[in-house]
């Protein structure tokens, strides 16, 4: 299938053997949490993914997701507290419970400990808080003061210590780029991580400050963005100058927003990296029965098939590969799901996806690559890029054929393996001439047969010139 799997590494699949078997699979991208995982779990991992990566001579993304500032209440004793609708609460500053003996006299409220007074001073009466991870909704009935607000429950339902809380829409004033993020990447980039995912992001500042550390410690690897948050989709396009890829993660974003609307953020966003020719990750209860069964539901096999139709570049499982029970199974269920989904898009397919810019010349190139490879109805596209430029751009045209990448850098292999149909390959540095190598590569590929023909694309320096950007569009038959 072109559309990309990505596997979240947990118990259910960290072994050696699991593993393997994912790569077997054609999983060739391996996202590692950092709020479930620490510095030890990484190394056995990696070491892991590394072996095999040697090993079986392929490029394998590894994807550090860090946590990001995930706001949670404190302890609340007597856990876990069963909360009905109209029940009152007062969320307040830890230790401060006495301070307010008064006002929770009134209606019966009940304490919660918030250890953010920055949330606490713009919450406003109407705004909507919800607790236990979405579970609990509130609004916010009265600010009692800066400290503290009381708020009323929608709905009843558990309410545990530490649970995560959400305020829909409020502009957080803390950054994605939290200090424990900034340890957990000095070891995720020293073991060896090759992308790094940034969570609850708001603005461009937030991937900046993540990009400024990589440089900081001179090691800079591509960065995927979160979105999770409302004001995040509402910056999407400076987060996209910014960002080389985005995660719809739909489990944190479904809290701030009405769950309905979802479906439709999820195709706005994805239409917007599509358009920006950066790679897309839909996330989050792809195929989430599957933790317990081993056949999904008809809604999640839709769910799966509809974001790779609304044009997705790769989909993720959570649960289901971190600690389900059919870890493998649900890995070939999503490959039948997108095998059967790319068919039906190729009998509906209206050719080659134009730029949005046509002044972009490098981009328009890759364009007429497609048509002239769909015309001329060859096996395969075939492209050499540095930077792996030309090769996001031919993929964002979504052409029919199999896109294979050569690059010399390992780096750029990796992060096109989040690319729709792109299979990268490394290249035989001997040769100087970057058309000559593009054409040793298909001459020597036994996936080409003698007589059958390709598009390449490559970049031909003038003579005494080292290197330039894609000039070259030709047909190649082996
Ligand atoms: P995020 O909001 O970043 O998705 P999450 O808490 O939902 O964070 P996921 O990575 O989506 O976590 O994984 C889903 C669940 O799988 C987690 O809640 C956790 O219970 C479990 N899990 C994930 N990774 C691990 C791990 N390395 N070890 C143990 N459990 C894990
Ligand atoms: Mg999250
Ligand atoms: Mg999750």
């Amino acid at each position: 299938m072109k559309t990309k799997i990505v596997v979240t590494v947990g118990p259910a699949i960290d072994s050696e053997d699991m593993l393997r078997k994912m790569v077997e699979q054609g999983v060739r991208i391996f996202r590692l949490n950092s709020s479930h995982g620490d510095r030890a779990y990484f190394e056995k991992v990696i070491g892991r993914l590394k072996a095999l990566e040697a090993e079986l001579d392929l490029s394998l993304s590894l994807m550090q997701d860090l946590s990001g500032p995930k706001i949670r209440i404190g302890e609340i004793p007597e856990a876990p507290w069963d909360v009905y609708k109209d029940d009152q609460l007062i969320m307040g500053l830890p230790g401060r419970k006495n301070d307010y003996e008064s006002s929770l006299k009134e209606e019966n409220a009940r304490w919660i400990d918030l250890d953010h007074p920055e949330m606490l001073e713009v919450l406003a009466a109407g705004d909507t808080v919800t607790l236990s991870d979405g579970g609990l909704q509130f609004h916010v009935t009265e600010k009692i003061d800066a400290h503290a607000v009381r708020l009323k429950a929608h709905n009843s339902g558990l309410l545990a210590s530490k649970k995560g809380v959400a305020f829909p829409g409020k502009v957080s004033p803390l950054p994605a780029f939290t200090p424990k993020d900034r340890q957990d990447l000095a070891y995720g980039l020293e073991l060896g991580v090759n992308v790094v995912a940034l969570s609850f992001v708001q603005n461009a500042q937030d991937v900046e400050s993540l990009i400024n550390e990589m440089e900081r410690l001179g090691h800079r690897v591509p960065v995927i963005a979160k979105l999770e948050r409302l004001n995040a989709v509402e910056n999407l396009q400076e987060i996209l100058k910014l960002a080389d890829g985005i995660m719809v993660a739909r489990g944190d974003l479904g809290l701030e927003c009405p769950l309905a609307s979802l479906p439709g953020l999820q195709k706005e966003i994805i239409k917007a990296c599509n358009q920006a020719g950066k790679p897309v990750i839909v996330a989050t209860q792809m195929l989430l029965s599957m933790v317990e069964n081993p056949v999904p539901t008809r809604a999640e096999i839709t769910d799966v098939a509809n974001a790779i139709l609304d044009g997705t570049d790769c989909v993720m499982l959570s649960e289901e590969s971190a600690i389900g029970n059919y870890p493998l199974a649900t890995v070939q269920q999503m490959i039948q799901i997108g095998n059967e989904a790319e068919k039906f898009a190729a009998r509906h397919n209206p050719g080659p996806i134009a730029p949005r810019d046509q002044s972009d010349p490098a981009w328009f190139l890759a364009y007429a690559a497609c048509l002239l490879a769909e015309k001329a109805n060859v096996r395969a596209l075939v492209a050499h890029s540095m930077s792996g430029a030309t090769i996001r751009h031919l993929s964002a045209c979504r052409p029919e054929q199999p896109l294979y990448a050569l690059s010399t850098d390992p780096l750029v292999r990796q992060f096109l393996n989040f690319s729709k149909g792109v299979l990268p390959y490394p290249v035989k540095e001997q040769l100087s001439d970057h058309l000559d190598r593009t054409e040793y590569f298909v001459d020597s590929c036994r996936e080409f047969a003698t007589g059958e023909a390709v598009v390449i694309t490559a970049g031909q320096p003038k003579p005494r010139q080292e290197r330039t950007a894609t000039n070259l569009v030709k047909i190649y038959v082996k």
